[in-house]
C-alpha cells in the first residue's frame, strides 16, 4: 500500500524532524508519517462452507426503516416501552430499525442456487448490491441454475427481475403455491397486517409484474420438497407471509437452516418472538411460526442464517430465558 507524500508530510519530513521557536524554545515536531487511506475493501461478500458445498453471503445493501419512531413498526404496541428499555439497556441506536439484507448463494458443481434475490436496481446507492455481488466472485447471471423466492415481498423478488426480463435467464424460480395464490388472489387480505396500507395497490402490481416475466422458468413447489438431489428443503413458514418459505442445506454431517424473514430484528425478535414487525401480513401466525422454528432450532442447535440479521448474517438461535438470544457465528476473511 502507497503513502501518500504531502508537502511537509512524508517521510523525509518525519526521519529528519524539524524544529520551531516557541517562546525562545526549540521543540520538535514530530511529524508522523501519514499513511494514505487504504482501499476500502467493500464488506459485501463472504464465503463459508456447509460440508462440500461453497456458501458466500452476499449484501444487498442496507437501509434504515422506521427513522424517527423505529419502535412504530414494532408490535404489540403496548410491549413498545419494555421494547425501548431493551434497546437503551444495550445502547442500540434508536435512530431507526436496520435492514440488513443477506442473499444467501450455493454452488455445489454446476449448480448455482440464489436464495432470494434483494432489490430491483434503482436510484437509491445503497441497495441492490447483488449483481456487483456475483460478478466480484465470478459468477455471470446465465451460470445461476436456480433461484428460490422465500416470499414475494420487493427485497426478495425483485431482483430476479431486470428491465422487464428474467435477471438470471438459465435458472429455475421456485416458490411455494401459497405465495403464489395470495398475491394473485382477487383481492389480496392485509387486514391482519399493521402496516400502511396506502402503497398496497402498487405493490400487488408490481408483485404480479415480476411473476409475470418470470412464468416461463416458475416452478411451483410442495412443502416439503427435496432439490438438487437432497442439498436443499423447503418447508413452508407462514405468518410473515402466506407462503413464506424457509430453507435447510444439507451436506454430508453438515446442514444450515436459512430462516429468512422469522426474524426482522437481530436482539427484539429474539429477545422476545412475540415481539413482531408491522410487515407480517398475519402476526399472530408469523409469531407462532417464529416461536415453533425458533424453538427447533435452538433445542437441535442448529447452524442458522437469517436474510435480516446483521451481516454475514451467520449464528445460532440460543435459550435464554423465557426467549431467545442471536448468537452471531465467528467468521474470518478467508475462510
Ligand atoms: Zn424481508
Amino acid at each position: 500500500m502507497d503513502t501518500i507524500s504531502a508537502p511537509g508530510f512524508g517521510r523525509r519530513a518525519f526521519l529528519g524532524g524539524t524544529f520551531a521557536a516557541v517562546g525562545g524554545l526549540a521543540i520538535a515536531q514530530e511529524q508522523k508519517t501519514v499513511a494514505a487511506p487504504s482501499i476500502a475493501r467493500n464488506p459485501l461478500i463472504y464465503h463459508f462452507k456447509i460440508g462440500e458445498i461453497d456458501a458466500w453471503s452476499i449484501s444487498d445493501g442496507h437501509s434504515l426503516m422506521g427513522k424517527g419512531n423505529p419502535l412504530g413498526m414494532m408490535w404489540p404496541e403496548e410491549d413498545r416501552p419494555q421494547m425501548k428499555s431493551w434497546m437503551e439497556e444495550r445502547n442500540e441506536h434508536m435512530d431507526g430499525i436496520p435492514l440488513y439484507i443477506n442473499i444467501l448463494v450455493i454452488r455445489r458443481g454446476n449448480e448455482v442456487v440464489l436464495f432470494d434475490a434483494g432489490f430491483r436496481p434503482g436510484s437509491n446507492p445503497n441497495l441492490a448490491w447483488l449483481s456487483d455481488g456475483l460478478k466480484q466472485i465470478g459468477i455471470a447471471p446465465e451460470q445461476v441454475t436456480a433461484g428460490l423466492l422465500s416470499h414475494a415481498h420487493g427485497d426478495h423478488l425483485e431482483g430476479f427481475v431486470r428491465e422487464g426480463k428474467p435477471a438470471f435467464p438459465n435458472a429455475a424460480f421456485y416458490f411455494l403455491p401459497d405465495e403464489y395464490d395470495f398475491w394473485h388472489g382477487p383481492n389480496p387480505d392485509f387486514s391482519k397486517s399493521k402496516r400502511s396500507k396506502s402503497p398496497l395497490p402498487a405493490l400487488v402490481k408490481s408483485v404480479r409484474a415480476d411473476f409475470e416475466v418470470l412464468k416461463g422458468v416458475a416452478q411451483p413447489i410442495k412443502p416439503g420438497t427435496e432439490l438438487f438431489g437432497g442439498m436443499v428443503t423447503v418447508e413452508a413458514a407462514p405468518g410473515h407471509t402466506s407462503g413464506h418459505a424457509i430453507f435447510r442445506i444439507r451436506s454430508g454431517t453438515e446442514s444450515l437452516l436459512h430462516f429468512v424473514d422469522l426474524a426482522h430484528h437481530h436482539g427484539l425478535n429474539f429477545y422476545n418472538p412475540g415481539w413482531t414487525i408491522e410487515f407480517d401480513h398475519d402476526p399472530v401466525l408469523a409469531v407462532e411460526t417464529r416461536k415453533k422454528v425458533f424453538a427447533m432450532a435452538a433445542a437441535e442447535r442448529t447452524r442458522c442464517y437469517g436474510f435480516h440479521v446483521p451481516w454475514p448474517g451467520l449464528g445460532q438461535i440460543l435459550p435464554v430465558g423465557g426467549g431467545y438470544l442471536w448468537h452471531a457465528e465467528r467468521w474470518s476473511w478467508g475462510s
